[in-house]
């Protein structure tokens, strides 16, 4: 294991291929904790990250964003002065 608090890429192979060792070793549908990745905190990722804490147990859901804050194409565009069709905190001033 790496000293550092990201996993290396060898760690990471290392930590895949045990758990599949692992689970190789359990009865067939035995439960197992699901690792889910989203790409992207728009208005999709949002509910999809929603829904999945809504509706499922037993997973760890990581979502990666490239801009600085969630929401997607709302957090890109804004025009000063303009109107919204619905409230968000953005357009509260
Ligand atoms: C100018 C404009 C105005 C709009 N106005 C409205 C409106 O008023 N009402 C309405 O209902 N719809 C509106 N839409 C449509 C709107 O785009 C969609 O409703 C909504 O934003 C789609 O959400 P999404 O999550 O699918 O995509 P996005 O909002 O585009 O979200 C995608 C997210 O993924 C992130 N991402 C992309 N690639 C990567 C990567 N490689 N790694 C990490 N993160 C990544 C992006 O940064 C972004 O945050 C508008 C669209 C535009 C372009």
């Amino acid at each position: 294991m790496s000293d550092g608090a990201f996993p290396t890429k060898v760690d990471a192979k290392q930590q895949a291929l045990n758990e599949t060792q692992e689970r190789l070793n359990q009865p067939i549908y035995s439960e197992r904790k699901v690792r889910v990745i989203c790409i992207g905190a728009g208005a999709s990722g949002l509910c999809f990250a929603y829904k999945l804490q809504r509706d499922f147990d037993n997973f760890n859901l990581s979502v990666y964003e490239k801009d600085a804050d969630v929401s997607g194409t709302w957090f890109e565009n804004n025009y000063p002065g303009s109107a919204l069709r619905f409230l968000s905190p953005r357009s509260s001033s």
